[in-house]
């Protein structure tokens, strides 16, 4: 069975609801996971966001308006009176629904149980399409099975038994529809995989169930090997290796959510990234393989924070970088790039919510300096140091461009250099120019 993942814009209109419905409707058993239709969950925010704030009135305001946005949708996408009604009378039950919070005291329950309703809505919506159109399906309710554990993370164990039984439990359908984002934590309260977390949906139920493919169907064709917004001519990478697309993701590729591939390379899953705007082109494949010799692609996170101490003390010293690593713990700040000499240490931030103390007690181990407006680039490929030659090319192409930092020899999938953000364009720009052309 193949899972198949739609993100916001293409559920974004009734016609490109319809879309979907004709490229999921091919016969083939698969598992389809929607987003929200797009601008949805962020006007949820807005509308938590008020009732945080206890201005209901204005909470009540932007609700009217989406719902008369979604009324509106209800009459364009269906053909028959029956399903137009039938889904009004759904849409008129959601909108009192987010309308009741207004008597309810706000928690983040609350908040969560807000943003959860645009997937709720979407998949209804496209199910009740689907129907109308003959087809067997059949909406299987993601706060059923999709669970974190006490630890927040995705409950592998819980979301495979029950996502197994609910399927076994039902006749079998053509297409199961399910809504990507939104899961229970352990105390059973509705929550979330985070902004974006509907890939995570797919490639946990892919792995859960032991997929053929995982597919992530966006309006691009497929990862780029550089950012198409910043640099011309950018091309689709046909295949990338679990450990590259997850770099890739997570240094600032916006196509795939970053933590999302985790699972499915766990479990060996395959995910493909596929363009709605173009179904048969062929998109880029995710995979175990290695592809020997190649620099693949470009990415580069913005909002970064260099963080320096020097101290004499650390010369000859054990557990320094233990307590230097200890305060980003305690602060609960990831740390992405690292350099080390023997007598100082560099590291980059991206979230400088809690650097205040952070840099009070860094100051207890040497002299510390902070500077804001870096930008990492992350280079992935075939960066096994026996291969001689790729990171030369990388750093060559960098030549004219003041580097901070360079990380190289973390996997054997990565280089990356800490730049200013100022120089994020010249150098993607440079890298492309060098690496790809
Ligand atoms: N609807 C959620 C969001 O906008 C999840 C997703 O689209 O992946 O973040
Ligand atoms: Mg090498």
């Amino acid at each position: 069975m193949k899972i198949l993942k739609f993100g916001g814009t293409s559920v974004g209109t009734p016609q490109r609801m319809k879309d979907v419905s004709e490229l999921i409707s091919d016969g083939q058993q698969k598992i389809v996971v929607l987003s929200a239709m797009s601008g949805t969950t962020n006007t949820l925010v807005e509308i938590a966001d008020y009732y945080k704030k206890g201005n209901v009135e204005a909470a009540g305001n932007v609700i009217n308006k989406l719902r008369m946005i979604y009324m509106e949708h209800a009459r364009e996408l269906y053909s028959t009176e029956d399903m137009v009604l039938k889904t009004i009378d759904f849409l008129k039950d959601e909108f009192m629904y987010l309308h009741s919070f207004a008597s309810v005291e706000f928690s983040e329950v609350v908040e969560r149980t807000i943003l959860a309703q645009g997937e709720i809505i979407s998949t209804n919506m496209v199910t009740n399409y689907l129907k109308e159109q003959g087809k067997k399906v059949s909406l299987i309710p993601a706060l059923d099975y999709m669970r974190l554990a006490d630890n927040g993370e995705p409950d592998l164990g819980y979301i495979n038994s029950h996502l197994r039984d609910i399927l076994n439990s039902q006749e079998s359908c053509d297409i199961y529809i399910t809504q990507g984002f939104i899961c229970r934590n352990h105390l059973g309260d509705i929550d979330n995989l985070q902004r974006g977390g509907s890939d995570y949906t797919a490639c946990l139920i892919g792995a859960a169930l032991h997929a053929s493919e995982i597919q992530i169907w966006t309006d691009i064709d497929g990862m780029h090997n550089n950012d198409p917004r910043i640099v011309d001519n950018t091309l689709p990478v046909r295949q990338l290796n679990f450990e590259e697309a997850a770099e890739l993701a997570y240094f600032g590729a916006k196509i795939l959510h970053p933590t999302c591939i985790q699972p499915a390379r766990y479990a060996s899953v395959p995910v493909r990234l596929l363009n709605t705007m173009d179904p048969t082109a062929p998109g880029t494949i995710i995979n175990n393989e290695m592809v020997p010799g190649h620099i693949k692609a470009v990415a580069a996170k913005d909002n970064i924070s260099v963080i320096k101490i020097v101290s004499s003390r650390m010369l000859l010293a054990t557990g320094f970088l233990r307590k230097v690593f200890e305060i980003f713990e305690t602060y609960n700040t990831c740390i992405d790039m690292v350099t080390t000499s023997e007598v100082g240490i560099s590291l980059s931030i991206d979230n400088t919510s809690r650097i205040v103390p952070i840099l009070e007690e860094l100051k207890k181990y040497g002299v510390v300096e902070i500077e804001n407006n870096m930008c990492i680039i992350c280079v992935v490929g075939d960066l096994r140091f026996d291969n001689v030659g790729l990171e030369t090319l990388a750093t060559e192409a960098l030549a004219q461009i003041p580097v901070r930092m360079i990380s190289y020899g973390g996997s054997n999938h990565n280089i990356s250099f800490l730049v200013r953000e100022a120089d994020k364009k010249a150098a993607l720009q440079a890298l492309s120019a060098k690496l790809f052309n």
